[in-house]
């Protein structure tokens, strides 16, 4: 009988679910409003119960192993211990209380992680054991993969890619810190860059309707101006990135979100950077590629923890 797994992933905006096989396709899914503004316990009981119907539905076409959930927020053994995206929630057990009510295992983890997961099992990161991920969106997310295992830290907090500095005395960032990467390349950074530039009287966008999308579109129509907020924010990515480089020297880094759509407009400075910045062998070897899987990478990454769990309790006892 084919096994499949549930793939969550919960946004502080949308809930996704999916209904994924073990080769990483998605056979059914399913989306809704988080609604988070209506306190924890009506998300978690509509998130119980979508579950259970896409469980139900999972049912037709073989036996669902588990579930897996990528979650905002500091997560540390199936407890989201906070989250700024999910607000109220504070020490609570999501793990147990699904597992509870869903009568199959679960397997919580945080949701930058779960995305750098599912790339490397099923996306650009493909084969690799070692990667960074990260997601230009809101903010900047990140994920650590190294020797083919999700890196969480030492108390789950590793992989905060959006908030090493790359200006020491420049952008306040909503952390508390200042001149976070967050704060220059992330989809919220790049149009407050733009504002600034309205505001010096270098350009004369619409400040009312400014979007990353808009400033694209501009940038690709000819607008020097536009081109450089992307290639600004691209020198500060190349900044950072060459840091995690020195440190880590993963094999690949793979940048996925939103934003990562700029990809031309912002990757000739990003490279330029780890060029000037980093050893020759580290600059020349490490391959730095768009992520492939879209907003899928996080329920599929979930779903393939879900599929891992399930083998390692199915083994037979040693002893
Ligand atoms: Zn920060």
């Amino acid at each position: 009988m084919k096994k499949l797994a549930i793939g969550i992933d919960m946004g502080g905006t949308n809930i996704r679910l999916a209904l994924i096989s073990s080769d990483g396709l998605a056979i059914n899914s399913l989306r809704y409003k988080t609604s988070a503004q209506e306190g924890k316990d009506a998300v978690i009981s509509r998130l119980s119960s979508a579950t259970a119907e896409m469980i139900a539905e999972g049912r037709k076409h073989g036996m669902v192993i588990g579930i897996g959930i990528g979650a905002p927020g500091l997560i540390e053994n199936g407890v989201v211990r906070f989250s700024p995206n999910l607000p109220g929630w504070k020490e609570v057990p999501l793990q147990n209380l699904l597992e509870e009510a869903l009568s199959l295992p679960v397997v919580l983890e945080n949701d930058a992680n779960a995305v750098a997961y599912g790339e490397n099992s099923f996306g650009a990161g493909k084969g690799l054991s070692s990667l960074i991920c990260i997601t230009l969106g809101t903010g900047v997310g990140g994920g650590l993969i190294l020797d083919g295992k999700i890196w969480r830290g030492a108390f789950g907090m590793a992989g905060e890619v959006g908030h090493i500095v790359v200006e020491p005395d420049g952008n306040k960032c909503s952390c508390g810190n200042r001149g976070c990467l967050e704060t220059y390349a992330s989809a919220t950074g790049i149009v407050r860059t733009a504002r600034d530039t309205v505001n010096r009287g270098d350009a004369s966008w619409d400040t009312g309707n400014l979007t990353t999308e808009t400033l694209e579109g501009a940038a690709r129509g000819g607008d020097k101006a536009a081109a450089s907020l992307f290639a600004g924010a691209g020198r500060y990515l190349g900044i950072g990135i060459s840091s995690l480089l020195h440190i880590l020297n993963p094999e690949a880094v793979i940048i996925g979100g939103g934003v990562a759509r700029a990809w031309d407009l912002f990757y000739p400075s990003l490279s330029e950077e780890i060029k000037q910045r980093c050893f020759k062998e580290i600059a020349e070897r490490t391959k730095i590629m768009p992520a492939s899987l879209g907003d899928n990478a996080g329920i599929l990454g979930a779903a393939r923890l879900a599929f891992e769990q399930s083998a390692v309790s199915s083994q037979p006892s040693s002893v």
